[in-house]
């Protein structure tokens, strides 16, 4: 596992030997795959604070439905179909019309996706001198899964093919429009925006994929951090053709260092990156067809070599490409 500060963290701290009835392949997943005895579940946990997470000017139905799309898209990469989450929350203070938009866009997003708010926790975040802490959300969600089935990051296997899904990079350039450190064209900027805020959940495509993909995570934290895992996890390498990748349209004036760093540094996509049998391309094509999902393949799974990099980055003519950074760490 990368040895950065957030992965540090959880390694040192929060990885245990998995105990009791209910066994999963422990800490590493996108999602916890369980057996209860009376089916499989799959479970994910994730937080987002304001500050953090989501710029303090963020709309309140934006962040509402970040806030389940984000533990959705970690349901997909599992392939689970959502079934039911829990909302722990933390506010400074009452605020009303934050409250309802907050939770209007949280409900259309659970109608929609047949996900509902089973229960939760309320409290007042904590004040320090004048300074509350900001408001912070915790949502566990949980899906079903047919016994025996279920992605992981662990299972690529040398020769798979590696694939993802819509477009990467769009969110990243919203955000470094937002902050003023990149300039977007007005008329690229309104779908960039909408890729930070309204992340897609890739759920019908993360169901479709359960018998064909071999390994799958979704990017949170940037390509190549998120392939990473599955790298890691898998114990293998891959070589990706940078020309292939499906960079966002607002991306293509930018110079090439831009779009190399928002396509494969930048996280917040929330894109399905899995990998899969070279003999299955037709059957990942169908996946993608009946989930109505954009799908590219771009690159490939080899074995991993112990003096050589785990991702190595090329252009079609086969010049090697170096990445900025290695994305998105809450303690780097
Ligand atoms: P994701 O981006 O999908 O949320 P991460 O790659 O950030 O997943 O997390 C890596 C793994 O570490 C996941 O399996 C997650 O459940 C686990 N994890 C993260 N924080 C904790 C924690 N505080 N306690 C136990 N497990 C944790
Ligand atoms: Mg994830």
């Amino acid at each position: 596992m990368v040895q950065n500060g957030e992965f540090a963290i959880i390694d040192r701290f929060f990885t245990h030997e998995t105990f009791g009835a209910w066994r999963s392949k422990g800490v590493g997943d996108d999602c916890a795959i369980i057996d209860t005895g009376a089916g499989r579940l799959s479970v994910t946990c994730d937080m987002m604070a304001v500050g953090t997470h989501f710029l303090p000017s963020a709309n309140p139905e934006d962040v509402g439905y970040k806030a389940l799309a984000v533990n959705l898209s970690d349901l997909a990469a599992s392939g689970a179909v959502p079934r039911a989450f829990f909302l722990a929350i933390g506010l400074p203070e009452r605020n009303d019309a934050w409250l309802s938009g907050f939770t209007e866009g949280m409900m259309a997003l659970a109608q929609q996706a047949g996900c509902a708010l089973l229960g939760g926790d309320t409290t007042r975040t904590a004040k320090v001198g004048d300074v509350h802490a900001p408001i912070t959300i915790a949502i566990t969600a949980m899906g079903d899964l047919p016994l025996q089935m279920g992605l992981t990051r662990g299972g690529a296997r040398e020769g798979d093919d590696v694939w993802v899904s819509g477009d990467v990079g769009g969110a990243y350039a919203a955000l470094m429009h937002r902050q003023g450190q990149w300039t977007l064209p007005a008329e690229d900027f309104p779908a960039a925006a909408l890729r930070m805020d309204r992340p897609e959940p890739r759920n019908a495509l993360g169901t479709a994929l359960l018998s064909v993909a071999t390994a799958c995570a979704d990017i949170s934290d940037g390509l190549s951090q998120d392939l990473g895992h599955i790298l890691d996890r898998s114990g293998v390498a891959a070589q990706i053709v940078w020309d292939a990748v499906p960079a966002h349209h607002a991306l293509r004036h930018l110079p090439r260092s831009r779009q190399l760093e928002a396509a494969l540094s930048g996280g917040d996509d929330y894109e399905l990156i899995f990998t899969a049998p070279a003999d299955k391309r037709g059957l990942v094509e169908q996946a993608a067809i009946s989930s109505l999902t954009k799908v590219t393949r771009i690159g490939r799974i080899v074995k991993k070599e112990d003096d050589s990099e785990r991702l190595v980055v090329y252009t079609s003519e086969g010049e090697r490409l170096r990445l900025a950074a290695n994305g998105f760490d809450h303690f780097a």
